[in-house]
Parts: C-alpha cells; structure tokens; sequence
C-alpha cells in the first residue's frame, strides 16, 4: 500500500479567477542520473509549457545508487509542479536470475508492476488536489522500463516512451528486432556493415552498444524485449530536436510507428552543482575564472565511467604534453558489477610519478564534477567526453566541441553519429570499449591538439548548432511546436 503525502490544497487549480482544468501525467524512470535527470526536466518543460500539467515521478530505489536520491531531495525543493513519490522496495533480483548490470536492472524494474499498479489506483482514486484531478492523462515510461506498459493497458492509461538518447539509436532500437532475424551470427563477426534507418551512413557493427555484441548474454535478449516493446505506446518523446537530427526523424516520421516528439533539448543546466560539495563547485568557479577564454579542456567520462589505471596513465602523459590547461574527472572503477565508480581516496598511485607537482598550474583532477556549470564557463575550449547524450547536448549548448571517447551503454554510437553523421566532434575513438583497447598518449596529446585549435571547421560548426538548440525551444521553434502537438494529444478526450 502507498500512501501518498498529505495534501494541502484542495481548492480546484485557478489562474486569474478562472478555474482550469487539470492534467495529471505519472512518470517512471530507470533510477539512474542519465536516464532520471532528463525525465525530471521533461515533467518540468511540460509544466512550463502548460500549466494545467502536473506531474507524480514514481520512484525506484536502487541501494547502489544513493546519488539519485541525493539529486531527488534537491530537485524536490526546487519543482514547483512535480510530486516525488518513492515506490516501496522490493526483493532485489538473485544473482542466479541475470548474467549483466542491464539484467538486474530490468528485472528490478520488472518486479516493482505491483507498487506502480497500486500507485496509480491510488492516484486515480483519491480526491482532486493540486496535482490529482482524479485521472492520469499519461503514463510515461522510459527505455527500460517497458514492462510498465502492461501495468498502464491493465488501467486503461495511455503510455507513453520518454527516449533520452537520440533519434538515431532510437532508430536502432526499433530496427533491432529485424536485424536480429537478417543476422543469425554474432554483428561483431558479420563483415558487413549495417543499415539502420535513422542513419545516413552504414553503420560499422563495432560501434554497437556491447550489449549487443553478445547474443548470447541476457543484455542483449533484454535490449530485444524493451525494444518490441517501443511500438505498443502512443507517442516517443525524444530529447533531441529537429535540427540537429534531420535524417533520423524524417527516417522515423516515414515510418509507421507511434509519432516521435522531438521536444528536446531538456537540460538540467544546474547539474549536480546542486547536489555535490558546494567547496568543490567553488573552487572550480574561482580556478576557472583566473583562465583566458577558450584555454582549458575538459574530461568527463559520465555518471559510470572509469578508466584502467594504464589507460589512466597514458591519459596524463598525453595531457601534461599537449600543455592545455584542464579539469578531469577522475574515478576509480566501481568495486562491483553493480556499484558505480568512486571517487578516487588519493589519485598519488594512479597517476605517474610527479605528474601532480609538474601539472599543478596546468590542472585541476576531482572526482565527479559539476559538469554542465564548468562547460557553460567561458575559460573551457574543448570536453573530452564519453559521449552520454545528456552531456553531448549539454556541450552543443554551450558551444564546446566534443572529442570522442566513448565508454559504455549507446555512447559508441552516439560518439559514430557526432563525427560520421553530423561533423559535430572530433575523432579520438569512436569504438574504444574498457579493458581491450588502450589510447596511448600521442593520440591524447594530438587529438588535444586538434579540440583546441580554435579555427577548426568542426568548432565552427558546434557554435552554429548552440544557437540552433536555443532557438529551437522558443515559440514557434521545432521544439516548442512539438510540445504544443503533445500537449494535445494528452488533453484526455471528453
Ligand atoms: N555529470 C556531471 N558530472 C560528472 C559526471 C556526469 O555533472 O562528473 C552529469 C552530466 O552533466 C550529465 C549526466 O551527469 O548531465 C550524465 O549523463 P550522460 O547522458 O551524459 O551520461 P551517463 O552518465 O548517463 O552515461
């Protein structure tokens, strides 16, 4: 049983004295930063966009990720039409029932139908508040959490996808149940490159998320399942925009899918600014500022990405060669396959002998940093990035051009689409994958090199499409036109 906080209006919604009707939406998100942060924002836009729209944000606890709570406690304090509700716990999945992280996840996810089913009749039954009018306009779900359809068809909800990765690997998704039956051996193995959609190019199989370079594993039947699953919903909304991925959702569009809404991009620009030391943020802003424009590089490899202590090393000797200022986010690889990396005790053993006494003008190291603070900063002129949809929208932002280091989950993808399809980054690696590959460090240092230089075309590009991505949000921009065909379509009909 869930019980829902106490209520503390019960007067019907009104702006200048007149009453408006209200629309309750409900979300659920795989408890991750990546995935959580920008369905958060999304119920924030909706709001914005249309203030009869109040949104329930179901919650999935996951023991080994304090930092989503973390950031749910803050964000809580700051939404002003979001309710948080936290889904009681459940027995977490045995070890003898998944091989992978992705496994665990899904079937976590899987065994909270119950809670959410429970949470929505709760919600649907109780009296009119400030949030409830009594009906759910709309589930949405996110892309793994797809078992929640069947919970929404049992309560006659509509459901919909929140997708908040591009276009492009949303086209790969939907089309992964046909090369599953075109391809019977492993991608990795076929010589062939891929036709997917959603891209212009073929598509080199070694830039598939490694999930699905096994088969064999419970990863990949698990990409399978969420991925048929797409075309029950009524709409996908996508965090990206028009502008920035013509050819995939024009590739979408023509197909006979739910309608894509590409509303994005949905950025917490706040960042974990917010919800980390408050010393730290300082202190990055104070270095930050004492640099000239465009000198310092920025590596950050995502919420859950960490690096060998070779690859780590070969890192610093390309860094303290290239002779640019920097900030890393460093972290030491997670303890378990289901904890996330750390930050590190003491970087002394990791680094190479003296490197901080020689760096120690040159660069700050810290382990998770406010990353979307530092790259709205002036002084940074380039990110070294593992290419996390959030943070390559957070960079095209603010203009900073990407050098492709992509690590886990869709990034090779992400990272093949920025360089081969858009021109927007420049080429460290576009299939690095941890543990056997190692990028030595003239690589780092050319590649460095070439983020910095300030005349380069790909530069030039980034700062057209930060104006593209803001633009895009304002009235009548592709963005805020396809909120509006959204909104429409979840005004429940009378
Ligand atoms: N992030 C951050 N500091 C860090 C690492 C990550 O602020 O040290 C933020 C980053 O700004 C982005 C999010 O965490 O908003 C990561 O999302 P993304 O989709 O880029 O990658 P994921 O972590 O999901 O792989």
């Amino acid at each position: 049983m869930i019980t829902l906080p106490p209520r503390n209006q019960t007067q019907p919604y009104t702006n200048n004295n007149f009453t408006m009707t209200k629309f309750h939406v409900v979300f659920i998100s795989t408890p991750g930063i990546g995935n959580l942060v920008p369905l958060v924002e999304f119920a924030q836009l909706l709001g914005n966009h249309d203030r009869r729209f109040h949104s329930t944000i179901l919650i999935i606890n996951m023991s080994q990720r304090p930092i989503v709570n973390t950031y749910i406690q803050s964000r809580a304090a700051t939404c002003t039409n979001i309710r948080f509700l936290h889904l009681p716990a459940v027995d977490p999945p045995s070890p003898d029932q998944y091989q992978s992280s992705m496994g665990y996840i899904s079937l976590l996810i899987q065994n909270h139908k119950t809670h959410v089913k429970s949470a929505l009749t709760n919600l649907m039954s109780s009296e009119s508040d400030e949030f409830n009018s009594g009906r759910v306009a709309g589930l949405f779900v996110d892309m793994f959490c797809t078992s929640m359809i069947d919970v929404a068809n049992e309560l006659d909800i509509p459901c919909y996808l929140f997708f908040a990765s591009p276009a492009t690997f949303l086209s790969f998704m939907l089309h992964l149940p046909t090369l599953d039956a075109q391809i019977p051996i492993e991608f990795g193995d076929s010589d062939t490159e891929l036709s997917i959609p959603g891209f212009a190019n073929s598509v080199p199989p070694l830039v598939l998320p490694t999930a699905v370079l096994n088969k064999k594993g419970d990863a990949y039947s698990w990409y399978l399942s969420h991925a048929r699953r797409y075309t029950e919903t009524k709409g996908i909304v996508v965090n990206t925009f028009e502008e920035l991925e013509p050819h995939a959702l024009s590739s979408l569009a023509m197909s006979l899918l739910p309608r894509v809404y590409p509303i994005g991009p949905v950025l917490d620009l706040n960042g974990p600014a917010q919800w980390h030391d408050p010393n730290r943020y300082e202190s990055v802003m104070r270095w930050l500022d004492n640099q000239p424009t465009s000198s310092v590089v920025l590596l950050c490899f995502g919420s859950m990405g960490s690096l060998s202590g070779p690859q780590v090393r070969e890192i610093a000797f390309g860094l303290e060669r290239a002779g640019f200022q920097f900030i890393w986010a460093l972290r030491d690889p997670p303890k378990s396959q289901l904890d996330l990396p750390s930050d590190p005790a003491s970087v002394d053993d990791i680094l190479p002998n003296g490197f901080l006494e020689r760096t120690c003008k040159l660069g700050l190291i810290f382990g998770l940093v406010p990353q979307a603070k530092i790259l709205a900063h002036p002084a940074i002129g380039g990110f070294v990035s593992h290419c996390g949809w959030n943070s390559i929208l957070e960079s095209l932002w603010y203009g900073v051009p990407i050098a492709t280091w992509p690590i886990y989950a869709e990034q090779q993808m992400n990272a093949f689409e920025m360089v081969k399809e858009l021109g927007l980054a420049i080429e460290i690696r576009l299939d690095y994958r941890e543990g056997s590959d190692l990028v030595l460090a003239e690589e780092v240092e050319r590649s460095i090199k070439h983020l910095m230089n300030s005349d380069d075309v790909v530069r030039a590009r980034v700062k057209e499409m930060r104006e593209k991505s803001r633009m895009v949000l304002l009235e009548n921009g592709s963005s805020y036109q396809a909120l509006g065909a959204l909104t429409e379509k979840l005004v429940p009909k009378i």
